[in-house]
């Protein structure tokens, strides 16, 4: 789960002030008061749209201000309310007191809406002052002060492909790569939401959402290192992606990585096995990494079209790989937020 946060001041507009006028006409000489209200000043809510997938468009805006309403106008005219602003989040969105922590609102569902500050009042005008001993009141009302809150939004993400592998395996470089690839495959493109994470978008409004973790390391069961905080992350994603460096680099035995990689996760919870997996053999442009790959392949016990050879380098077969890891992500989507 990776936590993205913003925090925002959020200001709803002042009420405008009611005012003191008097009727002008022509042949009524003592014209009675007429003096009209303020409008409201325009509140901001919050709502959930599964359109959108991350807090991005709040950072260059932290301090959210909503129009004030106008004064009053001659003739008992009201002045002009503000407009009220609705700012969407996506689902999983979580809003808080900035000061306190406090939970204010859990967006769960799209179209839940949460009023985060309220506008202020109308002021009143002079006509409301009249009384039957009270003819031509010199009163009104001034406009209220529009709510001010600190709040921080709090996005919770669940990767729905966790990278597995060794340092060095090419986690990072795959990520980037995939982020970057020229959109041939869905019409939006992808984006990079942090170093580590990256987006796709897949067929019109599927995204998923690829996790590079730290590398799992020898005894990442017992909670060494970065172990165990990166197997608790992989637990709720979907899919597994294993990142297998089949160059051979510094006498490394590819075959052995894979292996130890499925006993890590397997010591921490059997059930990780379970998961959907596809296996990526990468960094095929090293010299030799054809004649390792082959050799992984004759070892491979599992379906032949789970397996995988790329180099996330050269962008050399990953079209593919993005393919069958979408499709697979969508046969198996548990993460509870639609992102
Ligand atoms: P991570 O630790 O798994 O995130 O691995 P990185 O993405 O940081 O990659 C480790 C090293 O391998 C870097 O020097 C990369 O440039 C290199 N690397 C990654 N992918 C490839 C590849 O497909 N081919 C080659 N030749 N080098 C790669
Ligand atoms: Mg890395």
């Amino acid at each position: 789960m990776f936590v993205d946060t913003v925090k925002l001041t959020v200001r709803a507009g002042k009420g405008g002030n009611g005012i003191i006028a008097w009727r002008r006409e022509k042949f009524i000489p003592k014209g009675g008061p007429a003096g009209g209200d303020g409008g409201n000043g325009a509140s901001v809510s919050l709502k959930a749209s599964a359109q959108f997938y991350s807090l991005e468009n709040f950072r260059n805006h932290r301090i959210i201000k909503a129009d004030d309403g106008q004064q009053g106008g001659q003739s008992n005219r009201k002045g002009r309310n503000g407009k009220d602003l609705t700012l969407y989040v996506p689902l999983g969105t979580i809003v808080k007191d900035a000061q306190t922590e406090a939970i204010l609102f859990d967006f769960t569902e799209a179209s839940q809406e949460y009023k985060v500050s309220q506008g202020g009042r109308g002021g009143k005008g002079n006509t409301h002052f009249k009384s039957s001993t009270h003819q031509a009141p010199y009163q009104f009302t001034e406009g209220t002060a529009g709510e001010i809150k600190e709040i921080t939004l709090e996005l919770k993400l669940i990767a729905d492909v966790g990278l597995v592998g060794m340092p060095n395996a090419g986690k990072s470089t795959l990520i980037s790569t995939v982020t970057h690839l020229p959109v041939k495959i869905a019409p939006y493109p992808f984006t990079t939401l942090r170093p580590n994470l990256g987006l796709l978008a897949y067929k019109d409004h599927a995204r998923i959402l690829l996790a590079d973790i730290p590398g799992i390391i020898r005894d990442a069961h017992n909670d060494r290192g970065l172990g165990l905080s990166f197997l608790k992350h992989i637990e709720r994603t979907s899919v597994l992606l294993f990142l297998i460096d089949i160059s051979g680099w510094e006498g490394r035995d590819p075959w052995e990585d894979f292996l130890l990689l499925r006993h890590e996760l397997q010591a921490y919870d059997e059930t990780l096995l379970q998961k959907p997996f596809l296996v990526v053999l990468n960094k095929i442009d090293v010299e030799g990494a054809e004649e390792h790959a082959e050799t992984f392949r004759k070892a491979y016990p599992f379906d032949p079209a789970t397996l995988f050879v790329i180099s996330a380098q050269s962008g050399e077969g990953l079209k593919p790989l993005v393919h069958a890891m979408a499709e697979l992500v969508m046969e198996n989507k548990t993460a509870a937020l639609p992102l």
